[in-house]
C-alpha cells in the first residue's frame, strides 16, 4: 500500500514526519507489543516516546505550545504507528479530546489546560460518554451533574472509559437538566472537565475491564463528586453538540489507524504467501490466496482516499460529517478484510502469538464497534445524508 494515504503526497513536511514516526516505532517491535498484550499492561515507554517527540501535541495550536499540525498530518502519524504493528489506542485520544476545549472552552480554560496538555505534563485522554444503560443512545445517558453554588455534583456511571487510569483529566458528558424539562431533545447535557488527580477516591472510582485486546479500558463511578463550575466547557445544556463537533476528527484519526493496519496486514500477507511453500510451490501462487489479499488491498486504497478527503475538508474548515463517517466505515471494513485474509494466508501460524497476526486481528476488529458502530454510521448516512426517514 502506498504511503500518503491520509496526507498530501507532495507535502515534504508530512513525508518527513512519516519517516520520523517509522523510525520511532522501530524501537517498539512486535515483541514489545506482545509482552504488554499478554500481561495487559500499559505501553508506558511507547507513550512516553510519542509524547517526547511531540506527536501527541500535533493538534494543539503553536500559541499553546503544540505543533499546530492539521488533521491530515496527524492522521499520517497514526497511520504510520499502525503500519509499524503498534497500537495508537494507548494514547490517540490525547490528540483529539482537547479539540472540545479548543473550540468551546473559554480563553482562561485554554490558558489553564492546553500548555500542560501540549507538553505532555497533563494527560487528557479519558472521555466519559458511554454508559451501561444507554449505549449508543447517548441522549438517554443517566449521569447527572447538579449545580450547588460554585460546584457541580456528579453522580452516575460510565463504561468503556478507556485510559482513565492513565489520564489526569477526563472529559465527561452529564445531564444538567432533566429530560422532561427541556424543549429540544438534544439539550440538557453538559461537558465537564474532571481533574481526576483530585477526584480519585474522593467521589471517583475506576475499575479496569479486562477485554480481548490490551486497551486499558475501565468503568468509572461518580458518587457525589464535586467539581468547580469553572470546569464547565462552553454553555450548560449544550454539551451534546460540542461532543458531536469533536467526533469528525476522532473518526478520521481512527480511520487512518485502520489504513495503517491495512498496510501492516497486506505486507505480512504478501511476505508470508511468497515464502511459505506447500505442494512444492509458494502458497501465494494460488489465486485462492492471492485474491482476498488483493481485494483487501483495493479496499484499503479506496478507503485511504476517503480518509484523505475527509481530513482535507476538516483542515479547510469545511463540513466533513459525511466524509469522516464514510472514511471510518470504509477503513474499518478494509482493515478487517485485510486482517481476515492475513490470518487465512498464515494458516495455523496465524494463531501463533509470535507472528503478531492474531493480536492485530483482535485489535483491528474493535473499529467496527468503537468509537461508533458500523450500523450507526450507516444510519447516519441513510438519514442525514440521503434523507431517508429516521429509524430511531
Ligand atoms: C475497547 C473499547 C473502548 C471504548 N472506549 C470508549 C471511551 O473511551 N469512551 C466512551 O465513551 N466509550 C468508549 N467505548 C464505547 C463504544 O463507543 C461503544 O461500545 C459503542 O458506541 C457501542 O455502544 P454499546 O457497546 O453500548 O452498544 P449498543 O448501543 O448496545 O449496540 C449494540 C449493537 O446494536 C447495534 N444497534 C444499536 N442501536 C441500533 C439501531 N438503532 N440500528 C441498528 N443497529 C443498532 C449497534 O450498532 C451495536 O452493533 C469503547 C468501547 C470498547 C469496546
Amino acid at each position: 500500500m502506498t504511503d500518503g494515504a491520509s496526507a498530501s503526497h507532495t507535502d515534504a513536511e508530512t513525508a518527513q514526519i512519516r519517516a520520523a514516526v517509522r523510525a520511532l516505532c522501530a524501537d517498539f517491535p512486535g515483541a514489545y507489543w506482545r509482552a504488554h498484550d499478554s500481561a495487559r499492561t500499559y505501553p508506558v515507554e511507547f507513550v512516553e516516546a510519542l509524547t517526547k517527540a511531540g506527536y501527541l501535541a500535533a493538534l494543539v495550536p503553536e500559541e499553546y505550545g503544540g505543533s499546530g499540525l492539521g488533521l491530515a498530518t496527524t492522521a499520517a502519524i497514526l497511520e504510520e504507528v499502525h503500519a509499524s504493528g503498534a497500537n495508537g489506542a494507548a494514547c490517540h485520544a490525547q490528540m483529539y479530546i482537547l479539540g472540545t476545549i479548543l473550540r468551546h472552552g473559554s480563553d482562561a480554560q485554554k490558558a489553564q489546560w492546553l500548555p500542560g496538555i501540549a507538553s505532555g505534563e497533563l494527560r487528557l485522554q479519558a472521555f466519559g460518554v458511554t454508559e451501561p444503560t444507554s449505549g449508543t443512545d447517548t441522549l438517554a445517558l443517566r449521569t447527572t451533574a447538579e449545580r450547588h453554588g460554585d460546584d457541580y455534583v456528579i453522580n452516575g456511571q460510565k463504561v468503556w472509559t478507556s485510559r482513565a487510569e492513565h489520564s489526569d483529566l477526563m472529559l465527561v458528558l452529564a445531564r444538567t437538566t432533566p429530560r422532561d424539562e427541556i424543549e429540544k431533545r438534544t439539550d440538557g447535557l453538559s461537558v465537564l472537565l474532571v481533574d481526576m488527580r483530585a477526584a480519585l477516591d474522593n467521589g471517583l472510582t475506576i475499575r479496569p475491564i479486562r477485554t480481548m485486546i490490551n486497551h486499558a479500558t475501565t468503568e468509572v463511578f461518580f458518587d457525589d463528586l464535586r467539581i468547580p463550575t469553572a470546569n464547565l466547557i462552553g454553555e450548560a445544556d449544550k454539551g451534546f453538540r460540542y461532543i458531536l463537533d469533536g467526533m469528525n476528527a476522532e473518526r478520521v484519526l481512527i480511520a487512518a489507524e485502520c489504513i495503517g493496519d491495512c498496510r501492516w496486514f497486506t505486507e505480512k500477507s504478501v511476505a508470508y504467501a511468497g515464502e511459505r511453500k506447500v505442494f512444492g510451490r509458494p502458497i501465494g501462487q494460488n489465486q485462492g490466496i492471492q485474491f482476498p489479499i488483493a481485494r483487501a488491498y483495493a479496499q484499503g486504497e479506496a478507503a485511504a482516499l476517503m480518509v484523505r478527503r475527509a481530513a482535507e475538508l476538516f483542515d479547510a474548515g469545511e463540513p466533513c460529517g459525511a466524509e469522516a463517517n464514510m472514511a471510518k466505515l470504509l477503513a474499518g471494513e478494509a482493515s478487517w478484510a485485510a486482517a481476515e485474509s492475513c490470518l487465512q494466508t498464515h494458516g495455523g501460524y496465524g494463531f501463533a502469538e509470535e507472528y503478531d497476526v492474531e493480536r492485530k486481528f483482535r485489535e483491528t476488529r474493535l473499529y467496527q464497534i468503537a468509537p461508533i458502530s458500523t450500523n450507526l454510521i450507516l444510519a447516519y448516512l441513510a438519514e442525514h445524508v440521503l434523507g431517508l426517514p429516521r429509524s430511531y
